[in-house]
């Protein structure tokens, strides 16, 4: 029999590449959203799939489905700032009513759980580069905190059911990730890096761009939430690319592959974390997971991804 698969914040960036991968590997596919983020058309290339299913549904409100589960992967939520800072209510929702609803799902049904989680939970971090063990520097009244604190919370709930009723759990810390489909107006640097050079426009840097991210493309981060849920264990995972980039480094590479661009500064964001790296050794040693796209590799894709839709004058919608 087939294996199958919820997924939740299916229609977003990330839960869409991950329905591709699992129709891909074979298992049957419901993907849950209410849209709130996500895109109907992230899915258009499985609408016609029938092992694939899209049911629009908020996951804060107890739910249920029909028939055999074998994992229950838990994405829905706001995820860039510029969303969770506009939906502060809906984020701080869909980590606590929204993981307790896919916890109970995944215990009723026996089924593999499995939570994205973030490296905002290590918040401005004082360790560097973060490990797993690092307990983070989080603010909890901060712009930032509804997100944050909502995905700890999440990773609370998590523990707690793996350790009170044995849910067979998984928590993956997923650091900048960046690739085709990314919504390009979601204020995130990488897609609004490409969108305002595609158009012409002043790169918007924050700050003084001296700020680190170290950026992992989708694909990488596909592979890496596969092996954790096959062969990880309950403690979690951080997954992103070591490969650590200042904003005006990024800049730079955006020039090498669009041509020349202006800059225009931009006070910075309040909680901007100052630095951020993901120390992925946990993932390397257990599994063998390490990132394999390079920056310019990924850009390239992503720069291709967004010139189509571009031309076809859906880049903003
Ligand atoms: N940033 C920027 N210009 C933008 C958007 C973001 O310089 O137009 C900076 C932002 O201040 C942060 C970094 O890029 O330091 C990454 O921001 P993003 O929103 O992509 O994700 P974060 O890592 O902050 O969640």
């Amino acid at each position: 029999m087939d294996r199958r698969v919820v997924i939740t914040g299916g229609a977003g960036f990330v839960g869409s590449s991950l329905c591709d991968r699992f129709r891909k590997d074979g298992w049957r596919v419901l993907a849950i959203d209410n849209l709130c983020t996500g895109r109907r058309s992230n899915l258009a290339q499985l609408q016609d799939d029938p092992h694939f299913e899209l049911r629009i549904q908020d996951i804060c409100l107890p739910f249920d489905v029909e028939g055999p589960v074998d994992a229950v992967l838990h994405f829905a939520s706001p995820a860039s700032p510029f969303d969770y800072l506009k939906l502060p209510i809906e984020t701080l929702r869909a980590g606590s009513d929204g993981t307790l609803n896919c916890l109970d799902l995944a215990r009723r049904k026996n089924a593999r759980f499995l939570m994205a989680s973030t490296s905002e939970i290590y918040g401005d971090p004082l360790e560097h580069p973060q490990r797993e063990s690092y307990l983070g520097n989080v603010s909890s009244i901060g712009p930032r905190s509804c997100y944050d604190e909502a995905k700890r919370f999440a990773e609370a709930a998590t523990m707690a059911y793996w350790r009170t009723h044995g849910v067979d759990t998984r928590i993956i810390r997923i650091f900048n990730t960046y690739g085709p489909r990314m919504k390009a107006n979601d204020g995130r640097v990488v897609p609004a890096f490409i969108r305002q050079a595609l158009l012409g426009l002043p790169l918007t840097v924050f700050g003084d761009g001296d700020q680190t991210r170290s950026f992992c493309y989708v694909d990488d981060l596909v592979e890496g939430i596969v092996a954790v849920l096959d062969r990880g264990d309950h403690m979690p995972y951080n997954l992103g690319n070591p490969v650590e980039f200042t904003m005006l480094a990024l800049v730079e590479e955006i020039q090498r592959q669009l041509g020349p661009v202006t800059i225009v500064h931009r006070p910075l964001p309040a909680d901007d974390p100052t630095r951020r790296r993901p120390d992925i050794r946990r993932a390397q040693e257990t599994f063998g997971w390490a990132p394999t796209v390079s920056l310019s590799e990924g850009l390239h894709l992503a720069i291709e991804d967004f010139r189509a839709r571009l031309a076809a004058g859906t880049l903003d919608d």
